[in-house]
């Protein structure tokens, strides 16, 4: 999602879509899994993978940003994630190799591991090969997804996480639209199933003056997280421009150039939105 990884760090995590640190070497497939005596790898294409801090769940996180999104978010930071084409094969057995060597640590910092894209449930079987792999560990796994795909998230996979980050990029249907490029029902339809399992959920919310900031727009989104009783925290994440940059070297218009970034007072007044609503902002 998203990383979305909209709205600037502050926790001084390096983020992989800025330094392209820890970038998958192609052709390294490794190894697979044992499934009645045959060697069938579960591999999915992703973008990076990276250490980060506080960004995409609690504690310092592996994070794997998956390649291929279905949306095209006004504001996305991350377009070079966009197409699954443009990322790499890896088998699952591969990340976690990776991950290995900072496994005690993450584990002893109280963090975890998380699936970020991109859109990992556009890889569902890959993202739960990921997540159960995780929890063999021992780990505290989180989903970072926008719910558009939700539908293709099984129990299966939805029993080895642990948080889900939930992007709801907008209440209503046609300002979801004008943002994302897509339709906000089954993310609200996502969300509604994530209540009734009890899974823990963190709202992620995009702050963008002139598109997502109409009073009633976000009083629907934050109506809506107080009703599920399972929202534990929401981010609200003031839109910024960091990775405009990328756009220009894809040869893609930014289309939010001339958005100017919210003020303070916006931002105060939206968190404000969530918090009279007894939700941790
Ligand atoms: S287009 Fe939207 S959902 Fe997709 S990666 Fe970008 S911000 Fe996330």
């Amino acid at each position: 999602m998203t990383s979305t990884l909209i709205g600037p760090t502050t926790t001084g995590s390096v983020h992989p879509m800025t330094t392209g640190a820890m970038q998958p070497r192609d052709g390294q497939v490794r190894g697979g899994q044992p499934r009645g005596g045959q060697v069938k790898p579960i591999s999915g294409t992703v973008h990076s993978w990276d250490l980060a801090t506080a960004v995409d769940g609690p504690g310092t996180r592996f994070v794997v940003f998956t390649s291929g999104c279905p949306l095209r978010c006004l504001y996305c930071q991350n377009p070079e994630t966009w197409k699954m084409r443009d990322g790499t094969v890896v088998t699952a057995e591969e990340i976690m190799a990776e991950a290995e060597p900072y496994r005690r640590f993450i584990q002893v910092a109280g963090g975890g591991f998380t699936v970020s894209g991109g859109e990992p449930l556009l890889q569902p079987v890959f993202t739960g090969e990921l997540f159960r792999r995780a929890k063999e560990w021992g780990m505290h796994t989180a989903l970072d997804t926008s719910g558009y795909l939700g539908m293709r998230a099984s129990d299966e996979l939805l029993a080895d996480v642990d948080l889900v980050l939930l992007d709801v990029k907008s209440w209503f249907p046609g300002t979801y639209r004008r943002v994302t490029g897509g339709e906000v029902a089954p993310t609200l339809d996502f969300a509604r199933r994530l209540a009734d399992l009890g899974k823990a959920v963190w709202v992620r919310f995009v702050l963008v003056p002139g598109h997502t900031d109409a009073e009633d727009n976000v009083a629907g989104v934050a109506d809506f997280a107080a009703s599920l009783g399972n929202v534990e925290r929401v981010d609200v994440l003031p839109f910024h421009k960091l990775g405009e940059s990328k756009y220009q070297e894809l040869g893609i218009k930014f289309p939010l150039a001339g958005t100017p970034t919210p003020t303070p007072a916006l931002v105060a007044r939206v968190r404000e939105q969530f918090a009279e609503r007894g939700l941790v902002v």
